[in-house]
């Protein structure tokens, strides 16, 4: 009998996270897929370059079979090899997200209990994307307290449209992932604020750290600017990044022409007030991304303020490789959900 599993990538979200996680799933899992109507849901449906470049990534990491692998394809068939270590090098060729390029293949690595070195070249800081900060100061350090032992380094910042970014990932060889609960913020520990910046005239990063200096009631000390300069295009973000015992939780705002400076900084002070608001240990973003660790880890859970559709759909993707449950009940005194995802 065929095993095959078939997605509808117009599904929920229907977005590029549908891919990404049936890649990761599948190389795990060992079980084959087809998927078509891939991005459905996206202005311009079908494999863009971060696309491409991640079924590559996947396929490379387990010598899997693929066809229908061509710039715009929307259907897609992948049966998957053995996960092995190793080296890999992923140009995406254009200024698409090595974040979610890295996302694609980062767990299967893990899972696998594999020795690997990934680099991975376009773009550090795109819109609709993690952008590197917020995998290394958030995503990562909960993927290390489940047992993943992951360096990750940015080599060369890369900002959307221009991009020109590189990041390198060491994974080291462990016992894979455990579960967490991940129920409770603890205290606050620290909120501080940092603004990169690349190319762009000075009075930018000024006026933003006044606004981000006037929006938190902070001190100097708490803000800093980093230059980080390439030869690829100008770029702008800004991170406002709040700390508490069990988690930190990185907002952030790209900088675009058009908006001003003290519009960037405000609108990444209102995220994080946003979230400071209620009591959820993880906010929308880290909701969704914490669902495919932890049902790989056999388990786990955890409070969050937001649930975005692209939470709902990965779910349902999950659920397609793994006989998992995942409950979701929203606390109503505390203004946030619990998750838990079980066997
Ligand atoms: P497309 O849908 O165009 O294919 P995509 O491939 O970028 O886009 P999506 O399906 O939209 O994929 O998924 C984007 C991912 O990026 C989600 O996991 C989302 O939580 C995450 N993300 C988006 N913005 C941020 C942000 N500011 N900080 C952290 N994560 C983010």
């Amino acid at each position: 009998m065929d095993s095959t599993i078939y997605i509808d990538g117009s599904m929920g979200e229907g977005g590029g996270q549908i891919l990404r996680s049936a890649l990761a799933l599948s190389s795990i899992t060992g079980k084959a897929f087809v998927i078509d109507r891939i991005r459905a849901k996206r202005p311009r449906p079908g494999l863009l370059r971060q696309h491409f470049c991640g079924v590559q990534g996947a396929a490379a990491i387990c010598d899997a079979k693929v066809e229908g692998l061509e710039l715009g394809s929307t259907r897609l068939s992948y049966s998957p090899g053995k996960i092995k270590g190793g080296q890999y090098h992923l140009p995406i060729g254009s200024a698409g997200s090595t974040s979610l390029v890295l996302q694609t293949i980062l767990l299967p690595l893990i899972v696998a209990k594999v020795e690997a070195e990934v680099w991975i070249e376009g773009g550090t800081h795109n819109p609709f994307s993690p952008p590197f900060e917020f995998l290394q100061k958030c995503y990562l350090p909960i993927l290390k307290r489940m047992g993943a032992d992951v360096e990750l380094k940015m080599e060369r910042a890369g900002f959307y449209p221009a991009g020109g970014g590189s990041i390198r990932c060491v994974i080291k060889l462990t016992g894979g992932l455990k579960s967490l609960d991940l129920c409770s913020r603890g205290a606050l520990v620290d909120v501080t604020a940092q603004i990169l910046a690349c190319q762009l005239p000075l009075h930018v990063t000024s006026r933003e750290k006044a606004q981000l200096l006037l929006d938190l009631n902070t001190s100097e000390d708490k803000v800093t600017i980093r230059d980080v300069g390439n030869d690829f295009g100008s770029g702008n973000i800004v991170y406002v990044n709040v700390e508490h015992e069990h988690v930190t939780e990185v907002f952030s705002v790209l900088g675009e022409r058009g908006k001003s400076a003290e519009k960037v900084a405000k609108e990444a002070v209102d995220e994080a007030k946003d979230y400071l608001k209620f009591k959820g240990a993880v906010g929308e973003h880290l909701a969704d991304q914490l669902l495919l660790p932890m049902a790989l880890a056999g388990g786990g859970s955890f409070t969050c303020t937001k649930l975005s559709s692209h939470f709902l759909t990965n779910i349902e993707v999950i659920k397609m490789f793994l006989d998992v449950q995942v409950h979701v009940s929203e606390n109503t005194e505390s203004g946030c959900h619990l998750v838990t995802v079980f066997f």
